[in-house]
């Protein structure tokens, strides 16, 4: 898997939605995993200024894809989308850009890597150098660019990325990465129900269809079932189609928000998420949902326990820190 660092804007339509829809469609494909992402930003438009403002963001991800498989994969959700090409630098729903990809220097007719104007604007650096400040392009760090870029277009920080609502991702998991088998959780460690609710208690809990069927309604916590097929209402009980309209449901409360599985739930949302409770279990049973690896996570502390002869470790991770840029 290599490194990747792109560059997202647009400016018609619902902006933030479209932005959001990009992130989303980027990772679900199959060859892409999206590790980091940063906020949003608004900019004046470059190169033709008598149009709407942009919004854009950077993004990190991991892919097995070859440079041109990934630029042709890019470009059919642009097009999915909804964009239509037009004029170089005029209006667009959506256009992602590579900005870096590790090892490659291309230029050829179609596709230019690292990106030929990154360095020229600060709508690209300045979402990049908050999630990559030390990312180096032809000798020269990110922030460096950033710090001698001569565009002097207005670019500000606005709320609604993904990332704004500070997930939490929260599981427990075995030596062999196991959380779960034949939608039941493979342990039953007291004191680690006890630890879910400490830190759930008060907040917003996602799960899907499978794990709330398995745990039911919890006390003082208000419950999201994120579920295709499944509509759930209750008091404190709200169900998500997709993940676009999760984030659109997010925006409405103000709770701490929590991911609790099952693996598709952490897999749909772990680049979301900015730390990880994790109960690291030091056992292995039979399992066959298993917990995806934490990218760009580091571990902050890790306080040790035992119960019936279990060992586990109560462990938070934090997102790998992020430069703001204001
Ligand atoms: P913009 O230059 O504003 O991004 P487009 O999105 O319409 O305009 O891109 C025009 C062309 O740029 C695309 O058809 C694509 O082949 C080419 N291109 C060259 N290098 C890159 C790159 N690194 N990332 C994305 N597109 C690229
Ligand atoms: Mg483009």
């Amino acid at each position: 898997m290599k490194e990747v660092y792109i560059s997202i804007g647009g400016n018609l339509g619902d902006k933030r939605e479209n932005l959001r829809n990009a992130l989303i469609k980027i990772h679900e494909n199959k060859n892409i995993i999206l590790t980091k992402i940063s906020s949003f930003y608004e900019t004046d438009p470059w190169g033709k200024t008598d149009q709407q403002p942009f919004l854009n963001a950077a993004a990190k991800l991991l892919t097995n894809l070859s440079p041109e498989d990934l630029l042709k994969t890019l470009q059919n959700i642009e097009k999915e989308m909804g964009r239509v090409r037009k004029e170089h630098w005029g209006e667009r729903i959506i256009d992602i850009d590579i900005v870096h990809y590790e090892g490659v220097h291309i230029r050829s007719e179609s596709l230019t890597i690292p990106h030929p104007y990154f360095s020229e604007r600060k709508f690209v650096l300045a979402p990049l150098v908050e999630i990559a400040p030390k990312l180096v392009i032809n000798g020269v760090t990110l922030k460096e660019y950033l710090d001698n870029c001569k565009d002097n277009l207005l670019v500000k920080k606005v709320s609604g990325s993904p990332k704004d609502f500070n997930m939490t991702i929260i599981a427990a998991v075995d030596k062999s990465r196991g959380i779960g088998c034949q939608n039941k959780l493979l342990y039953k460690i007291k004191s680690d129900m006890i630890f879910f609710r400490e830190n759930t208690l008060n907040g917003v809990i996602i799960v899907g269809k499978n794990t709330f069927k398995d745990i039911g309604f919890l006390n003082k916590r208000r419950i999201i079932v994120l579920s295709k097929s499944e509509n759930f209402v209750g008091e404190n009980l709200h169900s998500a189609r997709s993940v676009l309209e999760l984030f659109n449901l997010l925006d409405k409360f103000n709770e701490k928000i929590f991911v609790a599985g099952g693996e598709a739930i952490y897999n749909l949302l772990m680049p979301y998420a900015r730390a990880a409770l994790i109960t690291h279990i030091f056992d292995a049973k039979k399992a066959d949902k298993f917990f995806p690896p934490l990218y760009d996570f580091s571990l902050k502390e890790m306080r040790f326990s035992e119960e019936n002869k279990i060992k586990f470790a109560f462990s938070r991770y934090a997102k790998k820190e992020n430069h703001p840029f204001d």
